[in-house]
């Protein structure tokens, strides 16, 4: 096992990650920029080092600094969280060449889930169902209108190398698709350089599911079930659960799901944690999306259904470790939801709404799990995501779950900011999310009419 590892985030997740390193007796190393300066991850830490100025290009984006400040302090590993560095295959080279381990897949891996068109027709390879859609990148305009002239509307845009819901548009007609490929294509090349776009069909009011696995350097996988996250705002996910309530209602569903994750996994040799992106129609069909090739921000939902510490996993697997667990010794123990507490207004189309925070506690209780990198008298800047806290439950079923879910919302304190920690109690007690009843365009809508 590593002896120090230095944690290439921030906020919330490099917290989380540092608690296992402690449970695990390796030394940790957390990095920050300017703006960050006294954070609660650098306080948590053994050693915490300024990396740069706030701009994340210049500091948790700043591959050569990181790499040089693991070297300096003698970390043996880097787990890079989610975001920032996480997905980025000439980083996960530098950190090889250096002889540092990188805390997740290998960059083959990463650079072939990275591009969604390639990804897309590797499942196809592996026989797992895609949404029906262009056979790799379309050339342009012209070729999307000729493609969706024969395919029929409307068709999500998407930029092959997209994520974070930058770079995906629906068009239902001609002129629209011609902007929408436009504007994809220069999202796709700003945001991560690369234009390539392909077209899918637009699935009406999918649910979002997904199947998390596990895979070490010798041979063997596992899934840990899958989660839902279909309450969504800006195709992003807001409020996660595990089980899902519509996996647990369709017989032979979960099998089907996790047995085309898995096929994906080995197919492609993919070693570490990963996600397996699916949506799902009314009907219980299913289609691949993308894969995430890194630890999932809603990973909590599934640690505390299924007792597992998943960073604790990949850190033994990224060490050369063979699995301690088979498929056999893991189950379903009751459901899990998690809220993301976002500064955000709910009102003003979910704009960031960064601010100063002036007082500030946290829930606590059975069943009741906070995961958090703010405090007290500290601040959400522009610079970064304004996710403030994540908070799970866990209940012996999905009522209690969520019953515990609302007295927690109502127990935090968070004085200062804008945030969406009543659209939350809202949305617990409507009748849609209490039978489960919802897709991935519900909630937008839902508010809107309430
Ligand atoms: P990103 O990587 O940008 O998050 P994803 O491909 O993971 O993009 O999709 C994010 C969300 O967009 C999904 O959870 C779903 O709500 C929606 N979505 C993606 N593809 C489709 C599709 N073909 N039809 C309908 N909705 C989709």
């Amino acid at each position: 096992m590593f002896s120090k590892v230095l944690i290439a985030n921030r906020g919330e997740i490099a917290a989380r990650i540092i608690e296992t390193c402690k449970k695990l007796g390796i030394a940790s190393v957390a990095v920050y920029s300017e703006a960050d300066a006294g954070a609660p991850h650098t306080e948590l830490a053994d050693e915490a080092y300024l990396v740069g100025p706030a701009h994340v290009t210049q500091s948790y984006l700043n591959m050569e600094k990181i790499l040089e400040l693991a070297k300096e302090s003698g970390c043996d590993a880097i787990h890079p969280g989610y975001g920032l560095l996480s997905e980025n295959a000439e980083f996960i080279e530098a950190v090889e060449a250096a002889g540092i381990t990188f805390v997740g897949p290998s960059s083959k891996s990463v650079t072939l889930m990275g591009d969604k068109a390639q990804a897309r027709e590797f499942a196809q390879r592996a026989g797992v169902p895609v949404v029906p859609g262009s056979e790799g990148e379309i050339d342009g305009e012209d070729a999307a209108v000729e493609f969706a002239e024969n395919f029929g509307y409307p068709v999500l845009v998407k930029a092959a190398a997209g994520g974070g819901g930058i770079g995906m548009k629906v068009a239902t007609k001609e002129k629209k698709l011609r902007k929408a490929v436009a504007e994809c294509m220069r999202r796709g090349e700003s945001s991560f350089g690369n234009p390539a776009i392909y077209l899918e069909r637009y699935v009406e009011n999918p649910r979002h599911i997904e199947v998390q696995v596990l895979a070490d350097k010798h041979g063997n996988a596992v899934h840990l079930f899958e989660r839902e996250c279909s309450v969504q705002r800006r195709h992003q996910k807001v409020i996660e659960e595990a089980p899902s309530p519509f996996v647990e209602k369709n017989d032979g569903l979960r099998q089907r799901m996790t047995d085309a994750a898995l096929a994906l996994v080995r197919e492609s040799g993919y070693v570490n944690a990963g996600t397996v992106e699916f949506i799902v129609d009314a009907d219980a069909n299913f289609y691949f999306i993308e894969m995430n090739t890194r630890l999932q921000v809603e990973h909590p939902v599934t640690e505390m259904i299924t007792g597992v510490d998943l960073v604790e996993l990949q850190l033994r697997v990224a060490a050369g470790e063979a699995l301690p667990i088979s498929q056999d010794d893991l189950a379903i123990n009751g459901h899990s939801v998690e809220c993301r507490i976002y500064a955000e207004n709910p009102e003003k189309m979910f704009m960031p709404a960064p601010g100063e925070i002036g007082a500030y506690s946290e829930p606590e209780g059975e069943g009741v799990r906070i995961d958090s990198g703010v405090k007290a008298n500290w601040k959400v800047t522009p610079f970064y995501d304004p996710m403030v806290s994540k908070v799970t439950t866990h209940g012996k079923d999905r009522a209690e779950a969520t019953s515990r879910m609302l007295g927690a919302l109502d127990d935090y304190t968070i004085e200062g900011l804008t945030t969406n920690l009543e659209m939350h109690k809202l949305v617990l007690n409507s009748t849609e999310f209490t039978e489960a009843d919802f897709h991935t365009s519900w909630l937008e809508g839902w508010m809107k009419n309430s």
